[in-house]
């Protein structure tokens, strides 16, 4: 099951945002995935396969994953106004295109997958492919989710201990 390493670095953030509830973390982090689910609902983006791939440009291309990473931050902005929730927010959400770079093509787990698109020209694709080696592919997701919790259970016991009893 691909797409879940993003939880891992939503897990990890609350290391370095320790009060900000780690569901709006692990949100950030996946915000492209929900944009994706929406787009799919909508009949506008299909679920990768083997024969397909994974273009997805609208919520998985480069430059959307700027605009998507600037509607967020400026989603924030609008709730919050402190800066450094706005900024880490915004990185949470970049933080999504930027793994998928390191790891598409995702040949591991789409063979037919070509790499992500810079936008909306499947021929123009970025990647370090990464994901093109199951045993890296697999060990990268679950590695990442684990380390994720690890870093944020090792914080929230910090919190208890430091809470004021
Ligand atoms: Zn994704």
């Amino acid at each position: 099951m691909p797409a879940i390493a993003h939880i891992g670095v939503g897990l990890a953030a609350k290391r370095v945002a320790p009060s900000i509830n780690v569901g709006w973390l692990i949100l950030a982090a996946e915000f492209i995935e929900v944009i994706f689910m929406i787009l799919w609902a909508a009949g506008i983006e299909t679920i990768p396969t083997n024969e397909t791939g994974s273009y997805s440009p609208w919520s998985h291309s480069v430059v959307m994953g700027v605009f998507w990473a600037l509607l967020a931050t400026s989603f924030v902005f609008w709730i919050s106004k402190n800066a450094r929730t706005v900024l880490l927010m915004g990185l949470l959400v970049f933080s999504h295109p930027l793994l998928d770079i390191i790891a598409s093509p995702k040949t591991a787990f789409y063979a037919a997958d070509t790499g992500m698109p810079l936008f909306f020209n499947p021929a123009v694709t970025l990647g370090l492919g990464l994901w093109r080696y199951e045993t890296v592919a697999f060990v990268g997701e679950y590695g990442f989710v684990l380390a994720g919790l690890l870093i944020y259970l090792i914080e929230r016991r910090k919190i208890k201990r430091d809470l004021p009893v």
